[in-house]
């Protein structure tokens, strides 16, 4: 049933559970573990139909499969969903049963937060298994090392692309203001950059902008601005045809997953002379954060894994140079090349 799935990518495994004493209803895709372990967050969400969670969760393991190999933790992709309403419906009993769900799998799926997960939720989930990552408390909110990921990667593309060596006097317009986007406004504003932002809450954006000296600006002319580079932090398929033609930034660098709504658009960036950074090498700091919790903690060397995203970014930016890849595809294709060097087949 799952191998007819259009969104089915050859995965390792895929496994539905139903728990009627709970309210449980779930899915676990392992999409590859080749390279380790398949780690990724658990989703919850009232996603209308078993389908529509369904194709949530093959998407977004297969994602994972690209951001480990990309950032080069010795992991696999993997992702969970919970069919639920975050705001109604978890209740510790359904989170225990996810717990319970996830040690069912002996360790071949290693659970985080996501959206509609906090890190308290994953706490609950970590009572009934071992495979859980993201508690550590020393370790604080892996959400700052997704923002450092991003502003790194950020650095590295004003450098390459626009010749400034570093964000001071940069204009940078940031869409979305959550866990991700306020903690990238505050490393934008201490950087010296000048700074435009856009939430669809609008309180707690003002707040932001007002901590940080940032202007606020409407949801739908945040990507308009004439700025140098624009950030989405907030949705996915924000980069798409009718976008690419309106932003004026010259550089794309964000947090948000899945920021191309198709993998043409990819080339459209490229033919429209503007340099992207592929997400899923963006955001990836919040996943290597998880890593050093797994293994041995330390600050430093998550300092310098996430500044070798921006090494990775400037490999894809020269590959990119000498070819007419898009920076998407020439990214992948370095994800592909270190899963088959661990013996998969992408
Ligand atoms: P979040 O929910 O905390 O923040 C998203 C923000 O975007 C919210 O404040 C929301 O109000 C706002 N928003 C929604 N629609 C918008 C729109 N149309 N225009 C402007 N703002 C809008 O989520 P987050 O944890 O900050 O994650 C942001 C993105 O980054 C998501 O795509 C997420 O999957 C991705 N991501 C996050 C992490 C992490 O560490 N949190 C890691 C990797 C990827």
């Amino acid at each position: 049933m799952f191998q007819n799935h259009p969104s089915f990518d050859r995965h390792k495994l895929v496994t539905a559970r139903h728990d009627q004493a709970s309210g449980l209803s779930a899915i676990i895709a392992v999409h590859d573990d080749s390279r380790g372990p398949a780690i990724g967050g658990c989703r919850i969400s009232p996603y209308p139909t078993f389908d529509a969670a369904l194709n949530d969760v093959l998407r977004l393991s297969r994602g994972m499969t690209y951001k480990t190999a990309i950032a080069d933790i010795p992991y696999g992709g993997g992702k969970a969903v919970i069919i639920a309403d975050p705001r109604q419906d978890k209740t510790p009993a359904l989170l225990e049963a996810m717990g319970d769900f996830v040690e069912s799998l002996d360790g071949a799926y290693i659970t985080s937060f996501d959206s509609g997960t906090t890190l308290d939720d994953v706490r609950t989930i970590e009572t009934r298994t071992r495979f859980a990552a993201g508690t550590l408390p020393e370790a604080g909110d892996a959400s700052q090392s997704t923002a450092e990921g991003v502003f790194a990667c950020m650095r590295a593309a004003a450098d390459l692309a626009l010749g400034r060596p570093t964000l001071q006097g940069s204009r940078v317009a940031v869409q979305g203001v959550g866990n991700v986007g306020a903690r990238l406004v505050r490393l934008l504003a201490d950087a010296g950059a000048q700074i435009w932002l856009a939430d669809t809450d609008e309180d707690h954006a003002r707040r932001v902008a007002e901590a940080t000296g940032a202007t606020l600006c409407g949801i739908g002319e945040i990507h308009r601005i004439d700025a140098d580079i624009f950030s989405p932090n907030a949705l996915g398929a924000v980069l798409n045809e009718r976008s690419i033609a309106e932003l004026k930034a010259r550089v794309v660098v964000g947090g948000a997953n899945n920021q191309l709504a198709t993998p043409d658009d990819d080339l459209g960036l490229r033919a429209a002379g503007i340099t992207y950074c592929p997400d899923f090498l963006a955001n990836a700091g919040g996943i290597v954060n998880l890593h050093y919790q797994r293994s041995t903690w330390s600050p430093a060397r998550l300092g310098t894994h996430i500044e070798g995203l921006a090494e990775t970014f400037r490999e894809i930016y020269e590959t990119a140079r000498r070819s007419a890849s898009g920076m998407g595809a020439i990214a992948n294709a370095i994800a592909e090349d270190r899963i088959r060097a661990a013996g998969g087949q992408r």
